[in-house]
């Protein structure tokens, strides 16, 4: 059976609070929303705080607003309440079908927003028992002093598995992030950077408070595909998510983010002249399917086959793109 470490148990009621207990322990805090990742994380020791700091008594954090700037949704919604949210069913479809795909209904009923986008990298030599890491010789991201996947590697390679980021960044959300010096956004897309041993730009004294889907991103199609072994618990080996402008007869614009491939998710680029005036038809799709598979390189970062899972991204991108251009106006 796996043990919890010890660690001193915190909740706060305020942000402040919150911002006080991070800033009075500097790199010693670990803040934990549904734990549904940071609980089995702590378990295999591959966190060890010395505080815990549980954002769930912050009420501040689980709202839900709506104005001119677009939907700001709150760091501790649920996933279960995002996907049961109709301003994201009726602007932001992808978000709420990413997030309809995560795990199973308890992790969802559990799981927030903020620990989605947070989610720590996953690794086939990194999640694991303490004991099998150590008989490893533990690597980069934890202990250690080397990557198994890329050898001659100085940076960690794995795998961002987030359902929700990718559909966020489609639609060019925006995270606001809250520290000591005050409040700060980034955009979705420039929050995560490509190094998974701490795959965001989060410094220890700050977290997120919410995200905010800009109005003028509504209105547009959205789709969300997930390759995973099993059709339910399993995290992500390849997802796409698209959100596209204009109709079957005439695309406008079109945006498309691959990930669970590497550390941070990929937003494609170069795909307006591959659309834009053009039919919403197979070959168009067929375009950006092979664009996207030339700027995609999977590394052997989880368990399945790096080859296999290359080779879906093309179908999958035009099984996203299908869905994105199903019905609506001709
Ligand atoms: C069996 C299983 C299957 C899973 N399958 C999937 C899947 O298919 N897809 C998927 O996306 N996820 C999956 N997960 C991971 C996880 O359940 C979800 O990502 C969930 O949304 C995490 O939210 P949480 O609130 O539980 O995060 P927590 O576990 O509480 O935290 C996760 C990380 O985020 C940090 N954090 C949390 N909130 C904030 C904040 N506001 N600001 C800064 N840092 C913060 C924590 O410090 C921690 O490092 C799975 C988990 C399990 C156990
Ligand atoms: S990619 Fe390399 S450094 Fe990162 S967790 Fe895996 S083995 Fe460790």
């Amino acid at each position: 059976m796996l043990t919890l470490p010890v660690f001193e148990y915190v909740q706060p009621a305020t942000l402040d609070e919150v911002l006080r207990e991070l800033a009075a322990h500097p790199g010693d805090c670990l803040m934990v929303a549904g734990g549904t990742d940071a609980v089995p994380n702590l378990k295999h020791r591959l966190h060890e705080p010395r505080r815990v700091v549980s954002l769930a008594g912050v009420a501040d954090l689980n709202v839900v607003r709506e104005d001119a700037a677009g939907l700001h949704l709150g760091a501790l919604l649920t996933l279960t309440a995002l996907t049961r949210l109709p301003q994201l069913q009726r602007d932001f479809p992808a978000v709420a079908l990413a997030a309809s795909l995560v795990a199973s209904p308890q992790i969802r009923n559990m799981g927030t927003l903020g620990g989605n986008l947070c989610l720590d990298t996953r690794c086939t030599y990194y999640n694991q028992t303490y004991f099998w890491r150590e008989a490893l010789g533990f690597c980069l991201k934890k202990d250690g002093v080397r990557c198994h996947v890329v050898p001659q590697g100085k940076r960690c390679v794995a795998a961002h598995s987030s359902d929700v980021s990718p559909a966020l960044i489609a639609y060019g959300a925006e995270v606001e992030i809250a520290g000591p010096g005050g409040r700060r956004r980034v955009s979705c897309d420039e929050f995560f950077v490509g190094d998974g041993i701490h795959n965001n730009v989060l410094e220890p004294d700050e977290l997120v408070t919410r995200v905010t889907l800009p109005a003028a991103a509504r209105g547009q199609r959205g789709a969300y595909r997930k390759l995973r072994p099993r059709a339910a618990i399993d995290f992500p080996m390849l997802s796409v998510a698209v959100a596209a402008r204009g109709t079957r007869a005439r695309v406008e614009s079109l945006r498309v983010v691959v990930s669970a491939l590497a550390a941070k998710p990929r937003l494609l680029g170069s795909l307006d002249p591959l659309v834009a005036g053009r039919p919403a038809s197979e070959e168009t799709f067929a375009a950006v399917a092979a664009a996207a598979s030339k700027q995609c390189r999977p590394l052997i970062n989880v368990a399945y086959d790096d080859d296999w899972r290359h080779a879906m991204v093309p179908v999958l991108v035009t099984r996203a793109l299908r869905d994105a251009f199903a019905e609506g106006d001709s």
